[in-house]
């Protein structure tokens, strides 16, 4: 039963039939892991967070820097050299004071991605290379997890939604590692080819929207079909990732 209070800050969400005032309750009780306090990451967590989700978890070992805040404006030139994960840790408390938040200031490797990615209801993958996505699409299989990645670089963003469930054998729908089956195949990265941005914010609202959807139990969720935004020649597509029968990680977990 929600408050006065709740139902009226909530009244936009819950007029939604995918939510209903049921669907915050849902968002309450959600436990979500984000990865990576970047451009992503800065934007999806306070739309999680004001939407009402009641834990979040952040992992990210960087400081903010100079070079950060023309894109990821939850940083501040006072932040400077300060811990990402304290710094959007307290922002996040000023929005949502109910809000439970566990910080983990440390880059998730193969080492630590068991300890750190087990129960939750949603993963959602903020990093900027390649490695750690291909990590966390392993580590989301073995436990069973949602996963949502994102990336951005130049004037391109992309992102796609994933789940456990609904890959693997006797499935057509395939992982992130049929998708991208070597992880070099994407070499370049915002360091090294710079992005706007607002594209960043696109890749980052999308994911955002599609995690609301996922811990909401939409039943219109698509998974497994990649959003491709190419904003230098105005086109996007969405792409179904077809399974790959040798893939390690889908084929091997179901
Ligand atoms: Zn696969």
């Amino acid at each position: 039963m929600l408050s006065d209070a709740d139902f009226l800050r909530y009244s936009r969400q819950i007029m939604l039939p995918i939510c209903g005032e049921a669907g915050i309750g849902k968002l309450t009780s959600a436990r979500v892991m984000i990865v990576g306090l970047g451009g992503l990451g800065t934007l999806i967590a306070p739309y999680l967070a004001s939407a009402g989700v009641g834990h979040l978890d952040l992992c990210d070992d960087d400081i903010v820097s100079l070079s950060n805040l023309p894109r990821q404006w939850l940083y501040q030139a006072d932040d400077i050299n300060q811990s990402k994960v304290s710094v959007i840790s307290q922002r996040l408390h000023t929005m949502q004071p109910e809000l439970n938040i566990t910080t983990h200031q440390q880059r998730l490797r193969e080492q630590n991605a068991a300890e750190l990615l087990q129960g939750f209801d949603l993963i959602i993958d903020c990093s900027d290379n390649m490695t750690t996505r291909q990590l966390l699409n392993r580590y989301a299989f073995s436990t069973g997890t949602p996963l949502i990645i994102g990336a951005a670089i130049g004037l391109q963003a992309q992102a796609v939604a994933i789940h456990p469930q609904y890959c693997g054998p006797g499935r057509q729908a395939g992982c992130y590692h049929c998708l991208y089956p070597i992880d070099t195949l994407l070499g370049g990265s915002c360091q090294s080819e710079g992005v706007l941005g607002p594209v960043v914010g696109m890749a980052g609202c999308y994911q955002a929207a599609l995690a609301l959807r996922v811990l909401l139990g939409d039943p219109q969720i698509q998974w497994s079909r990649l959003w491709r935004l190419d904003h230098g020649s105005f086109t996007q597509q969405m792409l179904h990732i077809a399974r790959d029968p040798a893939c390690p990680v889908c084929a091997a977990t179901n």
